[in-house]
């Protein structure tokens, strides 16, 4: 019988590619999404890739009740839990926000997991929980939590809740998985990144310019202690990503109790050097003008992803020039992101 794993947050971008992994290998996907980062026409572009029309519920997790009837009518083997706000800047404006809709979601759906038995949780934390590293590449032993915004420490906050679940309870299996940047689309250029307004992250801003949306890239500062002056991140192809999920769920059958892994590629790249693969992949201009230094950004974030390798087979398949290709099919096929 088909395993069945609940998708918090299956219609954002992250959570979309990872269904299709997911159906693609024989799960039943069962999604939760308030839509309050996504549209619904996900869904449709998800049932046109894979010829399955995953069972959606519109909710936000931390409606208890809607929770309960979702626990009630479907056999969950695992939840993977993507929902949540991820805005750093936002997150600074709002802390509270950040507070009660990464952390109020994740207490309830614990507390469901607990009344329905269910043991099993992927969870979407972040290289943001290593805050101001000394010393790259980040390992998951490196030190977490000195943190300077609200987002990264919902991050922070959950790893600890989930930490101190397993404690109390050995059969509780967190695998906790912490992304570096993640990039590029699915290759049928039917779901991407589609952020509202005026993009924050290098990439969507990067293919907003190419589709002529947005005049000129800001490059935030050239004068970082790199080798080109801007600051370099682990960008991972969002397919990559995805399927280190997969790897995840195979992990939780060997009922592992907690684990950390980081998914990256363990190779850093530039910001010039990305605008550079995009141009060159796919023949286009970025007009860019260098600019001040943003506020809080670390000149340097890449992974060691050894240990994802050793002890679930995690390796990425696509390369920087990949993602560049996948990201602007994708922006170019839908100009207007998922609004038509
Ligand atoms: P996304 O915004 O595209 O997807 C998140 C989804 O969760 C959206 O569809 C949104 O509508 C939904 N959601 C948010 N709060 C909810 C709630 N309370 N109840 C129900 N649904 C809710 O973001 P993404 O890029 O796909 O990221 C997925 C997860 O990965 C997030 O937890 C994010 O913090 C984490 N993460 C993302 C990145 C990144 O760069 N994209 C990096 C590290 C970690
Ligand atoms: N960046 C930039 N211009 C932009 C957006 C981002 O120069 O319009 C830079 C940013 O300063 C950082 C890198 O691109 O060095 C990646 O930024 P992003 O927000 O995508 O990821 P994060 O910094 O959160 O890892």
């Amino acid at each position: 019988m088909k395993k069945t794993i609940l998708v918090t947050g299956g219609l954002g971008y992250i959570g979309s590619h990872t269904v299709i992994e997911l159906i693609e290998n024989g799960y039943e996907v069962v999604i939760v999404d308030s839509l309050v980062n996504s549209k619904l026409e996900v869904l449709n572009r998800l049932e046109t890739i894979t010829g399955v029309r995953p069972t959606f519920y519109e909710y936000d997790v931390r409606d208890e009740e809607g929770m309960e009837k979702i626990f009630s009518n479907h056999d969950i083997f695992a939840v993977i839990h993507f929902a949540g706000l991820k805005s750093v800047g936002e997150s600074v404006q709002k802390p509270q926000l950040y507070y009660d809709n990464n952390i109020g979601s994740t207490e309830v759906l614990l507390k469901k997991m607990k009344e329905h038995g269910v043991h099993n949780i992927v969870f979407s934390s972040s290289a943001t929980v290593y805050g101001q590293p000394e010393r790259m590449p980040l390992y998951e032993t490196d030190p977490i939590g000195n943190v300077t915004n609200p987002y990264a420490e919902t991050k922070v906050k959950i790893e600890e809740m989930l930490e101190e679940i397993s404690k109390n309870d050995p059969e509780f299996n967190p695998v906790i998985l912490r992304y570096f940047n993640p990039i590029g689309a699915h290759k049928s250029g039917l779901i991407g990144e589609d952020p509202n307004g005026i993009p924050n992250n290098l990439m969507p801003y990067i293919t907003q310019v190419a589709v002529g949306k947005l005049p000129m890239l800001s490059v935030f500062g050239n004068d970082y202690p790199t080798p080109d002056g801007t600051c370099i991140r682990d960008y991972i192809h969002v397919v990559d990503l995805a399927h280190g999920h997969l790897l995840a769920l195979k992990k939780l059958e060997e009922k592992p109790g907690r684990v950390i892994y980081n998914l990256g590629t363990g190779v850093g790249t530039s910001v010039l050097e990305l605008i550079n693969a995009f141009m060159e992949a796919n023949h286009v201009n970025i007009p860019y003008k260098i600019v001040g230094r943003r506020p809080g950004d670390l000149p340097q974030s890449y992974a060691n992803a050894d240990k994802a390798f050793r002890e679930m087979g995690f390796k990425t398949k696509y390369t920087i020039v990949d993602s560049c290709r996948d990201s602007w099919n994708w922006q170019k096929k839908n100009p207007k992101g998922f609004d038509k």
